[in-house]
């Protein structure tokens, strides 16, 4: 008689596991399925009662704000107003005693074997006898370090959830919670890849179309004209004044100013290209265009910038120089046609006129743009460049993860010279390499005077594009290693994304061998050069800087923040370290570290300083954690 009845108990207690088996293995089939939160919910409801012959099954959502509802988001089962009818909560109340809420407040399953006898069940009791409840079990569902809620399920028979039931309730529980934790992985991953595309196609401040863009297109122009025997007209616009109002007003007002700008320039209603090529300089492409057309259409957009750019208050002069090609007369390539319309845009401001033509061998230097490049020279051979160095630390521990040397130039006559005015002169007349030399050998040199106190602190220097086509550059770069008895985690190199995107594939080349050596490679003012995620990939890179014009924004500028946020997420997914220039206030960097983002460097931490004092800023340098 005994045997039977523990036979018999056995039995039951095996159907029941079955069943919970059978909701198990459905279930994760549901998961492979599911496209979205609310499907995931239904199908599990609906599989736990179909397959597991449960009488009810439901997901609630708990609210994490004071009110501690909890609501339910899908069911499945015998309901009949049920639900509807009853009221829970997850707070430590008698309407929180319940399985659901009390699973929601534990984090543990909770089972109410018989709800005849089970005190927490009061508020629920009359209505849950009438719809044939007899027992409980709530799951809860931890979903990315946070319990989201729980799934509740009534049996008709009491003592229905044994312990093997219950371990297999709750690994299912954790399965369905790993499939929400995927899915919303997913939908971030896709927003992050839906940025990321338009930032590799569009300009993100203006929504034009970027220099990528323009360049494809651009030919597909060209190849048509060439077919057709047709002209088009090349418009290469620079704004006057941008940078005296940047440096004036800073980069919010600068922005501004550029969207407006973006906003009177013609639209077309056939086959013109509008780009934002550089800061401050747009291209415009008239298929068919010749002189008459080019001319009458560089007056139209002078005519509608002449009119000042009122912004807070502020009459801003926005207006710009154009420079003009024609194909087939000036140039046959989109390149030719395009480097060949920014240097009449370069001889229009020189002469001061509006717009111009290109007119071959106008290659003028202005005579002080001449001399300072002569003087240039002189300073680098000489004693007349400084090393300045900026320090980056990682946000977490305010530990200095390395500082970057930044070179300024101590004119004897004009004073201090900030390298905005002298590196892209440099780079012009192939002096920067030089340059690039004088700053590796004085960064390796300070850093072994750093050693030699017990400083170790890597430091990072800028390569330009010149350099990377520099063929003696990795000779000269172990050269200076061995000079100095460094090894390569004395220094990094810095190059801007700008500068990859002119021969993406030599970069690349030249990256890995330097990579070979051992240094860390970073990419310079990341967002600002349209490198599409596939190239990234290639590239032997180990962490990104974002450019400082997005982060200095970011708690100011919704899209800023939205553009760091999917560039972090990018980088990680890549396995990229990231760091964030222009870190201009400690609210920054809260808002970066609850990004996810390694480092900052900017202002808030220090200007660059010169780097003999960095061992004093060092130890008076304190970063208190909130
Ligand atoms: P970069 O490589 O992007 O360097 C960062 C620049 O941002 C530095 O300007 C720095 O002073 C500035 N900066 C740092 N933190 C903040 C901040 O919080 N807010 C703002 N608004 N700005 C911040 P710097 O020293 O004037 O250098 C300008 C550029 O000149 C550098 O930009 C780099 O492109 C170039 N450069 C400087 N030194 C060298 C060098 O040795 N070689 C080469 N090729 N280029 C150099
Ligand atoms: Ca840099
Ligand atoms: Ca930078």
């Amino acid at each position: 008689m005994q045997m039977a009845t523990e036979f018999s108990c056995d039995l039951r207690e095996l159907k029941r596991v079955h069943r919970a088996l059978r909701t198990l293995s459905a279930s994760n089939r549901a998961l492979l399925r599911a496209e979205c939160e609310e499907s995931l919910f239904h199908e599990f409801c609906r599989v736990a009662v179909e397959e597991g012959g449960y009488r009810l099954a439901w997901v609630t959502q708990a609210e994490h704000d004071e009110t501690k509802t909890v609501r339910p988001v899908a069911s499945a089962g015998v309901n009949d107003g049920y639900l509807e009818s009853i009221q829970l909560s997850w707070a430590d109340t008698p309407l929180g005693q319940g399985p659901t809420g009390t699973a929601i407040r534990t984090g543990k399953p909770s089972v109410i074997q018989n709800i005849q006898t089970d005190p927490r069940e009061a508020p629920w009791f009359e209505v849950g006898v009438a719809h044939g409840f007899a027992s409980f079990i709530a799951l809860p569902l931890l979903v990315e370090g946070s319990i989201i809620g729980a799934i509740t399920i009534a049996a008709p028979e009491p003592d229905a959830f044994g312990a093997d039931e219950v371990a297999l309730l709750s690994e299912t529980a954790d399965d369905l919670a790993f499939g929400i934790e995927t899915l919303r992985m997913r939908m971030r991953h896709r927003a992050a890849e839906d940025t990321i595309r338009r930032m590799a196609y569009f300009d993100a401040l203006t929504g034009l179309p970027n220099r990528l863009q323009l360049q494809e297109r651009l030919n597909a122009a060209l190849d048509v004209a060439r077919a057709e025997n047709r002209p088009l007209a090349v418009l290469h616009l620079q704004i006057g004044s941008f940078r005296e109002i940047t440096e004036a007003l800073g980069y919010r007002e600068s922005d501004l100013q550029l969207q407006e700008i973006a906003k009177r320039m013609p639209t077309f209603e056939t086959g013109e290209i509008v780009a934002r090529v550089a800061e401050d300089a747009f291209v415009v492409v008239l298929p068919r265009g010749d002189a008459e057309v080019a001319r009458g259409c560089a007056k139209r957009i002078l005519a509608t910038l002449a009119a000042p750019i009122e912004l807070s208050g502020l009459l801003l002069d926005s207006r710009a120089t154009i420079g003009i090609t024609l194909y087939p007369g000036h140039g046959a390539d989109a390149e030719a046609l395009l480097r060949r319309a920014a240097a009449a845009n370069f001889q229009a401001r020189q002469t001061g006129q509006y717009y111009i033509f290109y007119a071959g061998g106008l290659d003028t230097e202005c005579t002080r743009r001449l001399a300072l490049m002569g003087e240039l020279r002189r300073a680098i051979d000489g004693d007349e460049l400084r090393l300045f160095c900026q320090p980056k630390v990682e946000i977490s521990s305010g530990q200095v993860s390395g500082v970057e040397a930044l070179v300024r130039w101590e004119h004897p006559s004009l004073g201090m010279i900030e390298p905005d005015r002298f590196i892209p002169l440099a780079e012009s007349a192939g002096l920067i390499t030089p340059l690039t030399y004088w700053v590796l050998g004085a960064a390796l040199r300070q850093s072994y005077v750093w050693r030699a106190m017990g400083v170790e602190v890597p430091i990072s220097v800028n390569l330009s594009a010149h350099d990377l086509r520099d063929a003696q550059l990795l000779e000269r770069v172990r050269d200076a290693l061995t000079t100095w008895g460094a090894s390569p985690e004395w220094i990094a190199f810095e190059i801007k994304e700008s500068t990859l995107m002119n021969d993406p594939a030599g970069a690349c080349k030249k990256l890995s061998k330097l990579k070979q050596l051992g240094v860390e490679l970073f990419i310079d003012d990341f967002g600002t050069g349209y490198s599409s995620l596939a190239y990234l990939q290639k590239l032997p890179i180990d962490s990104i800087k974002i450019d400082q014009s997005f982060v200095s924004a970011m708690t100011s500028d919704e899209d800023s923040q939205v553009i760091v946020r999917s560039t972090v997420e990018m980088a990680h997914n890549l396995g990229l370290h990231v760091v964030a220039e222009g870190v201009e206030t400690r609210a920054i960097a809260d808002c970066l570290a609850q990004l996810g983002c390694e480092d900052a460097q900017g202002f808030c931490i220090s200007r660059p300083m010169p780097a003999s004092q960095y061992v004093d800023w060092r130890a008076g340098f304190s970063w208190i954690a909130d």
